[in-house]
This record gives C-alpha cells, sequence and structure tokens, in this order.
C-alpha cells in the first residue's frame, strides 16, 4: 500500500499519506468487526474492498456484516447497558471526554485517514470534521453530567442501532454516538460501505480510552448489514442519517415495532439571493453552499434563487470564480474540491447533470478539466432552469447548483418552499427586516441569514418534510435517546419527580 501512495502524483506539498498508510499496513489492511471490546471476523467469512476514490485504489478489505454479526453485536450491546445506564452520568462523561482527548490527540490520522477514504480535501477534514467531532464529544460529556438535573427521572432509550452515510463520516458518527452513551445507551454503528475506516478507528480509540467492553459496537457492510440491524427485534431504537428512499423503507420496517427512530434524511436548499445583497460575500456562501465537501452535504445549498435585480451580475460573478476553483488530489492543501467518494455516485452525478442538459438548462464549467484518473467533477452551474425540472428537484448530492431567479418577497418563499424537502436554507440581504421576514416563511429546520453550512453541537439540526424527523445536537437532540419518566407517588398526591419540566422543545 505505500507504493500506491508513492506512486500518486499529488501536486505541490501534500499532506503525507504516511500516517494513514502506517495504520493501515499494521492492521494488515483488513478489519472485522469491533463487537464487545474485540475484532472479530465475519461469521461468514465474506468481505469487501474499501477504495481512495482519488486514485481508485482499494485501501483496505472489510468485513461484511451478516445477520449472525448484527444478532452478535446486539446481544454484547444488551449485556453492556445494565452496567452503562446505572453508571452516574458524572461518570459517563470522564468516559465521553477521554474519547474527545483521544480524538484530539491522533487528530492528523484521523484527518488523512478521512480524506483517503472519503475523498474530501484534508483542509475540511483537518479543520472542519475532525474539530467539530471532537466537539460534539465534549459538549455531550457536559449533558452527560447534567442529565440527572436536567431531565430528573429518565433513563436512556436502550440498544440503539445506528447507521450513517459517507459525506461526513466521522461527524455523523459523533453527532450519533455522542448524544446516545452521554444518556446512558449502548450501540451497534453501522458506517456507510465507502467510508467505514474512520470508524474502525474511533472503535480502537474508545477501546484505549477505557470504555467498557460492548457500550459502542462497529459492524461494516452494505445496505444488507443495515437492514438486519433495523430489523433486529432486540434494537429499542434506530437512528438513520442517509438517503429519503432508504429512511422510507426504514420507516415502513419499522412501522408497528415499537422501536423509536429518528431520520435525517436528503434535502434541496434554497439559497435565497435578495437585490440588496453584498455580492462579495454572496459569492463566497454560494462557494461553501455547494462546493464545500464536492456538494455531498445534505444541507448544501443547491438552489440559488437570485432577484432579477442581481442575477445577472452573480451569475458573471460565480462564472468568474469557478475558474478559480481548485480539483485535484484531496491531500493537497490547496485544493478546493476532492473526489467524488465513489464511482457510483461519479456516474449519478454525471446523468443528473446530462439530464439537465437535455431538459434545456444552460451548463456552466471552468475551462479548465478534471484530474482523469479517480473520480473528479468540476464546479457546476445550471441557469435557465425551470423550477419543476429534474435538477431544480432531485438532490444531486454532486458539486452542482441550479440558479432561478425571482421578483418579489413571496415568489422567493413560494419558490424556496417548491420541493418535497426541508433541511436547511440561507438568505442573503443586507436588511435584516426582510431577513426575519423571510425566514420563518421558509420550511426548513435551520435558516441560515448572510451564511451557510455553519454547525455547531449545541443547535440541533434536523428536517421536516422528506428531509426527515428528529434533531442531532443541542438539547433537542438528547429527547432521541432518552424516555422521559413521571413518576408519580399515589393517588391524589403530587408529582415526585419533576419530569414535567422536561418539556420537548
Ligand atoms: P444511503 O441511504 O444510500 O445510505 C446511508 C446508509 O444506509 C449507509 O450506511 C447504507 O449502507 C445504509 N443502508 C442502505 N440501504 C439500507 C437499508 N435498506 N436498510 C438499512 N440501511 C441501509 O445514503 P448515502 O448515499 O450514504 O448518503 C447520502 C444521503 O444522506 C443523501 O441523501 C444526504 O442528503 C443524506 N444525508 C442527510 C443528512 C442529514 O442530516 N439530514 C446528513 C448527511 C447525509
Amino acid at each position: 500500500i505505500a507504493e500506491i501512495f508513492e506512486t500518486m502524483e499529488y501536486g505541490p506539498a501534500p499532506e503525507s499519506a504516511s500516517p494513514a498508510v502506517a495504520w493501515l499496513e499494521e492492521r494488515g489492511r483488513t478489519f472485522g468487526h469491533f463487537i464487545a471490546g474485540e475484532w472479530r471476523d465475519p461469521r461468514g467469512g465474506e468481505y469487501f474492498d474499501t477504495s481512495n476514490p482519488a486514485d481508485n485504489r482499494p485501501l483496505a478489505r472489510l468485513a461484511h456484516g451478516s445477520t449472525e454479526d448484527v444478532d452478535d453485536a446486539v446481544r454484547a450491546a444488551r449485556e453492556a447497558l445494565p452496567a452503562w445506564q446505572a453508571l452516574d452520568g458524572h461518570a459517563r462523561a470522564r468516559y465521553l471526554y477521554a474519547i474527545a482527548r483521544h480524538i484530539q490527540r491522533h487528530s492528523r490520522l484521523f484527518a488523512v485517514l478521512e480524506t483517503v477514504d472519503n475523498g474530501k480535501p484534508i483542509r475540511e477534514s483537518r479543520d472542519i470534521d475532525i474539530p467539530l467531532v471532537a466537539r460534539h464529544f465534549y459538549h455531550h460529556a457536559g449533558w452527560a453530567q447534567l442529565m440527572d438535573t436536567e431531565f430528573p427521572g429518565a433513563t436512556g432509550v436502550g440498544v440503539v442501532g445506528q447507521i450513517i452515510p459517507w459525506n461526513f463520516p466521522l461527524l455523523m458518527l459523533a453527532w450519533k454516538v455522542a448524544p446516545a452513551l452521554a444518556m446512558g445507551n449502548t450501540v451497534v454503528l453501522k458506517p456507510a460501505e465507502f467510508t467505514s475506516l474512520t470508524a474502525l478507528l474511533f472503535a480502537e480509540v474508545c477501546r484505549d480510552a477505557g470504555l467498557p467492553a460492548g457500550v459502542l459496537n462497529v459492524i461494516t457492510g452494505d445496505g444488507r448489514t443495515g437492514a438486519a440491524l433495523v430489523a433486529h427485534d432486540d434494537v429499542d431504537k434506530i437512528a438513520f442519517t442517509g438517503s429519503t428512499d432508504v429512511g422510507r423503507i426504514i420507516r415502513v420496517a419499522t412501522a408497528g415495532t415499537g422501536k423509536k427512530l429518528s431520520l435525517e434524511l436528503g434535502g434541496k436548499s434554497p439559497f435565497l439571493v435578495f437585490d440588496d445583497a453584498d455580492l462579495d460575500s454572496v459569492v463566497e456562501g454560494v462557494v461553501d453552499a455547494i462546493w464545500f465537501n464536492q456538494g455531498q452535504v445534505c444541507c448544501a445549498g443547491s438552489r440559488i434563487l437570485a432577484q432579477e435585480g442581481i442575477a445577472e451580475k452573480l451569475t458573471a460573478r460565480l462564472r468568474e470564480r469557478m475558474e478559480t476553483l481548485r480539483v485535484g488530489n484531496p491531500l493537497d492543501k490547496s485544493v478546493d474540491i476532492g473526489a467524488i467518494v465513489a464511482p457510483v455516485q461519479l456516474d449519478r452525478i454525471r446523468e443528473l447533470v446530462e439530464q439537465g442538459r437535455q431538459e434545456g438548462a444552460s451548463l456552466w464549467q471552468p475551462s479548465w478539466s478534471c484530474p482523469t484518473e479517480g473520480c473528479f467533477f468540476p464546479p457546476t452551474l445550471f441557469t435557465d432552469v425551470q423550477p419543476s425540472s429534474t435538477v431544480a428537484q432531485v438532490e444531486i448530492f454532486g458539486p452542482v447548483v441550479v440558479l432561478m431567479t425571482f421578483r418579489t418577497p413571496s415568489e422567493a418563499v413560494e419558490l424556496a418552499n417548491n420541493t418535497p424537502y426541508g433541511l436547511a436554507s440561507s438568505v442573503w440581504t443586507e436588511n435584516i427586516n426582510l431577513a426575519l421576514d423571510i425566514a420563518p416563511k421558509i420550511k426548513a429546520g435551520t435558516v441560515w441569514i448572510n451564511s451557510t453550512n455553519l454547525f455547531d453541537a449545541a443547535a440541533g439540526f434536523g428536517g421536516y418534510r422528506e428531509s426527515g424527523f428528529g434533531r442531532e445536537g443541542g438539547r433537542e437532540g438528547l429527547w432521541e435517546y432518552i424516555k422521559p419518566r413521571w413518576e408519580v407517588a399515589g393517588k391524589g398526591s403530587a408529582p415526585r419527580r419533576e419530569t414535567v419540566r422536561t418539556k420537548p422543545p
């Protein structure tokens, strides 16, 4: 594997892949499941490859989780539950603090491993993903300490099955694992098949941090493994982040089972630009909204809605800016857009872009070409787009943005809400009264004003409509992982506990 990296032609002064190479080689490039605090071979003996999308070469072999493997992991989580739940919140917090510190200590390894497995620019994994992951564990360590006073009488839900996507592999893990552990649940996590490596490193970190065996279990595999976890009788809650299509399947599969469920699904988030907006900020806002993480962001601002007075200027400025973006080796610190996660995803982007062209939209791409080896796609802008066209309605999950125009604020709101989704949005104007008037009219779980893609562990994130339900982060995110309880001493007497105060948001 060292050879693979040595032969890659990277740009000037790339971040060295050597920490990831050394880590993979030390483990023989083969990984089992992490169950009950130890590595276990897959019962069915089946493995699959995970590759570096920047060159399509395999990085490691991962165990494919069968129904029996899932059963083992759920049993381990069930056995670990009573002792973990019985711990005082302060004791659980100590483990979360230790995990956070270990993540910080290994942050370079985590960042490089994430970048080679996922294709995201090292600048993003190093400066955004990994610091936010540590922040999530610190934040939720605080909540573990506060659980008894803030949620008196409440207990964890039980054994939680968590299924995550590939776009922010470790960050999505943190959004799920940190609140679950803080509130006294045990976890079986299934990372996405394209990007499991940082979850496996995380399992090692948990073991090094002394987390009791069985509190966190990691099962690798594809949708079949996820489906087995969803179907398991002894799982109390499923937390899923991924596509709306799979979310629907999971909702059907859990209906009538008594399992608690939260779904964080897709989006087609509007990016509203009014005539008086600050154009420089808007242009950089678009870069951040749709070209961050190759546009593989659930809340990506993928639909620019520009007021007629600014649309032409904005289009010209965006085209200029697209010329200056750099697509290429994700380990190069000056690269803006890395590799698309996998060939199958690249094909999907290409097909949708072709469909947009056939539907009559005008396509803008920079004059330069992307690297030909690996999964690369250039930043792309569609204008002359019909609101009902495929590219205006379907989540492309790539570096592709559509631009449509509006005349009045009410028309802007109508267009903004004209998709089945409701995840996020942003409003750009120098008139704060206008922004505050528009924001509540947009059907979205998050509205950013003159900014985009801002996340914090203390701010609940999630959607509604076909973007799912439930929140992650903040106080509201904790409701997904607790069973509130109202204990009453006897007939006619007052409630003994004050759980009644802890209303969901
Ligand atoms: P996906 O739905 O294909 O896969 C997500 C996960 O579900 C993977 O781990 C996969 O193996 C598993 N899975 C697939 N089929 C399954 C089944 N039948 N039962 C159980 N598990 C199954 O999604 P993806 O392509 O990995 O991720 C992209 C999607 O995720 C986009 O739609 C994006 O918007 C969404 N997303 C949403 C958020 C959010 O917070 N709302 C965040 C990130 C990504």
